[in-house]
């Protein structure tokens, strides 16, 4: 349970709470066991994309294996109910899984400190990162799966081309305003190089990109060290005027939300102060209108990357003392003003 991002726990939570309720739940129109239908239907809308919940508890059983009986049962009934009270209930947009991995120190050295500031330099992790290294633009990119795209035209070939030859200038822009704005530092470069890639949707309506990120922790159970595994947007195969004239726009909002993640698990591991502003003993506490889109109020890690994006792309005003407290958020942090 430790070794967990919270937006994971958010799915546990619902799925203790079924167990707690013995199987005889109440579902209404706004709450499945006892959980607001949006919390429930987002997490199993997650799990049907990105497998989150499954895979948590994969780690958990593999922590304690008497654990597996209950727990997959558990998780059966997650899935079952999601099926039936989350149809429409939730549109998957952007899923992003933070997957971490049990402590790996096993030396005994000593905390230096006991604050919550996490200082990756005096613990030295035993890990075999392989550190891509980055000598030019083409080396972010690697592979893709081309199946979806064997049923294509060779007009619509060339579309698609050029939409990946677009994504990746965009993204190299990006990184590079980033770089240069100081959000991020060249180093990361190394750290993202031979890990982005692209994935192909049938969907026109589905924007989608996934960071994958591991976290690694000390014996201290603290979290000492976060490796990029991948990250990857999706490329809709999609002829419509509306998605070609809208597609630099889709794919840039896509970008600047991946790469607020990336911040956020990189250089501000720390994001308390954020997800306090809308939450309170795990509660939203914000209105709609406090959020940037729908989408931020998924979960806090969400709202972190979407209010990323707004605050360095979108850049518009807003109106709401908490919203504006989280757009200051950035503000303060926000490295041409320091
Ligand atoms: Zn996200």
């Amino acid at each position: 349970m430790k070794h967990i991002k919270k937006w994971l726990l958010i799915g546990l939570v619902s799925v203790s709470t079924l167990l707690l309720t013995g199987g005889a739940f109440a579902a209404t129109r706004t709450s499945v066991a006892g959980v607001p239908i949006s919390t429930y239907c987002s997490v199993y809308a997650k799990d049907v994309a990105t497998k989150s919940v499954a895979i948590n508890l994969i780690i958990k059983i593999k922590d304690d294996p008497t654990l597996k009986e209950s727990l997959m049962r558990q998780y059966g009934t997650f899935v079952s109910l999601g099926k039936i009270y989350c149809q429409g209930e939730f549109a998957p947009e952007m899923y992003e899984i933070v997957v971490s991995k049990p402590p790996v120190i096993t030396t005994t050295t000593s905390p230096t400190n006991s604050t919550s500031n996490i200082d990756i330099s005096n613990n030295t992790p035993i890990i075999n990162t392989q550190q891509g290294v980055f000598s030019g633009d083409e080396d972010y990119f690697t592979g893709y799966d081309e199946t979806p795209l064997a049923s294509l035209n060779s007009q619509q070939r060339e579309t698609i081309n050029q939409r990946i030859t677009k994504a990746k200038n965009e993204f190299v822009e990006i990184v590079n305003e980033l770089i240069q704005d100081g959000w991020l530092k060249a180093e990361d470069r190394n750290e993202m190089a031979g890990k982005i890639s692209f994935k192909f949707s049938n969907n026109c309506n589905q924007l989608d990109g996934k960071i994958l990120v591991r976290q690694w922790y000390n014996q201290f159970n603290e979290p000492i060290e976060n490796e990029l595994i991948n990250l990857y947007v999706t490329i809709n195969l999609c002829f419509t005027y509306s998605y070609e004239a809208n597609y630099e726009t889709f794919l840039d909002r896509i970008i600047y939300h991946e790469l607020g993640h990336y911040y956020n698990y990189f250089h501000d591991l720390d994001n308390s102060e954020f997800a306090k502003i809308c939450r309170l003993d795990g509660q939203n506490i914000c209105a709609n209108s406090d959020f940037v889109s729908p989408y931020a109020k998924s979960e806090p890690d969400e709202d972190y990357a979407e209010t990323f994006a707004y605050y360095v792309y979108d850049k518009k005003p807003v109106e709401g003392n908490k919203l504006q407290q989280k757009i200051d958020y950035f503000k303060i942090r926000d490295p041409r003003y320091q």
